[in-house]
């Protein structure tokens, strides 16, 4: 069996760069397995990001041409066309290029000491006495194991070798089916703009968005709890009392179909030589399906407990379970809000949709956002603008919907 490094990486998506980074930095050897043999591509993900947290994360500017677009506003649509914009005080999120932002994250892995490499499929985990050794990988027709203090799992969102440890996978009843598209010839947009629509008809258990760029092409796409995304999005094109006009006569380019996880969380992401993160941990938004800031906050953590463990030779469950407890100080109350609001949102049938937009723009909630950059921590978010009366007032409002839906 070869001895590689220290650690091994599952996936060179951006959470696993994100960690091999951060692990290289603190003097741990690594190794990243990627099975396909270009970084970020294909790609799946829209790549709507907050330039707030990508500032805390130590990534924002980014360089060159990551960035496609910035917007200071959102126009949620209620499933009849109903229009809620909100227009903030300055651009609070970006649109990456997502090939463009995971091959950055691993060229600055690789630079800071990390070994890629490519077309390099983890076949299985190593397990001896219920501890994780190492990987099975195949590149082409060679097999060959790799050994290794510790595994990392960034494999994504089909967590099958999380599964491997005896580990519970993400929750199957909380995925929603998306397509992430590409389209020229897009019209009546606002460049600033990113468009939300609601509707059963159009994206059921979910929504469906619009993201111009300022080349005059966009990012649409949509998630769905049941039914085939491709047909919603014709739907969506053709039919949508807004979106139809938009993007009625667009030019799809690229079409992209992937799931998405908002169920929160995983309740054990350890294993003995074994930590999971990211979207096989399902450490995502349940509110927007936004994965990778969250992500990439819990590999800073994974980093930090698996290079300690390194240090300690330690690489129990028992010294890892550190690591799911940092991640729950961290998150635990936003994912908590975020699991509410999801669960408010699918109760609402498309009527009481359409009530509660109203209702808001009604009473001026969209006037207590102006200022709001925050947008990933969405409980803390909470927290900041309940003090305002319409949000109040709107709180109020969403509380008495969501007791008359779950007595
Ligand atoms: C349609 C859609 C739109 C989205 N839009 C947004 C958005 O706007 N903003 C946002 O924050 N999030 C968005 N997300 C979610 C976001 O894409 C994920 O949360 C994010 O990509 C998770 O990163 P990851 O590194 O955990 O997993 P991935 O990005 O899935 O990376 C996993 C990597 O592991 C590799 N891999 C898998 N198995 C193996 C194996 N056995 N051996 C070797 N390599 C392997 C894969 O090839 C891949 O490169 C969207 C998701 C979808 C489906």
């Amino acid at each position: 069996m070869k001895d590689v490094a220290d650690v091994i990486v599952v996936g060179g998506g951006p959470v696993g760069s994100f960690t091999a980074l951060k692990l290289s930095k603190l003097g741990a050897a690594v190794t990243v397995f990627e099975e396909h043999k270009t970084i970020g591509s294909p790609s799946h993900c829209a790549g709507h990001l907050s330039i707030r947290s990508l500032r805390k994360l130590g990534l924002y500017p980014l360089p060159g041409k990551i960035v496609e677009n910035t917007y200071s506003q959102a126009n949620f649509y209620a499933p009849s066309g109903f229009k809620f914009p909100v227009t903030l005080a300055k651009p609070v999120t970006c649109s990456v290029n997502r090939e463009a932002f995971d091959k950055y994250l691993a060229d600055k892995a690789e630079h800071a000491g990390a070994h890629y490499h490519l077309n390099s499929r983890v076949q299985s985990l190593l397990i001896e006495n219920g501890t994780v050794k190492g990987v099975t990988i195949k590149q082409g027709d060679k097999t060959e194991r790799v050994a290794a203090k510790i595994v990392v799992d960034a494999e994504g969102i089909s967590s099958r070798l999380l599964r491997q440890t005896g580990l519970a996978g993400l929750n199957g009843e909380r995925l929603v089916y998306a397509v992430e598209a590409e389209g020229e010839n897009v019209k009546d947009v606002a460049l600033d703009a990113v468009e939300v629509f609601t509707g059963e008809a159009y994206a059921p258990g979910f929504y469906a968005w619009l993201m111009p760029r300022l080349d005059g092409t966009a990012k649409l796409g949509l998630a769905t709890k049941a039914g085939n995304p491709r047909e919603f999005l014709q739907r969506l094109m053709r039919k949508h009392p807004v979106a139809s006009k938009q993007i009625g006569n667009a030019k799809i380019t690229r079409m992209a179909f992937h799931p998405i996880t908002l169920g929160g969380p995983i309740a054990k992401a350890y294993a003995n030589g074994f930590i999971a993160v990211g979207d096989t941990a399902s450490q995502v938004k349940p509110t927007t399906g936004g994965g990778v800031v969250f992500g990439l906050t819990c590999a800073g953590i994974a980093a930090e407990v698996v290079d300690e463990a390194v240090q300690r030779n330690d690489v129990s469950a028992s010294f890892l379970q550190v690591y799911q407890k940092r991640c729950v100080d961290r998150l635990k109350f936003d994912f908590s809000v975020m699991l509410r609001i999801r669960r408010f949102l699918d109760s609402l049938s498309d009527e009481k949709l359409d009530e509660v937009l109203r209702f808001c723009s009604r009473i001026g909630v969209n006037k207590t956002l102006e200022n709001v950059e925050e947008i990933d921590f969405q409980g803390q978010l909470l927290l900041k603008v309940v003090t305002k009366p319409a949000m109040f007032a709107a709180l109020c409002y969403f509380l008495k919907l969501y007791l008359s839906a779950n007595p």
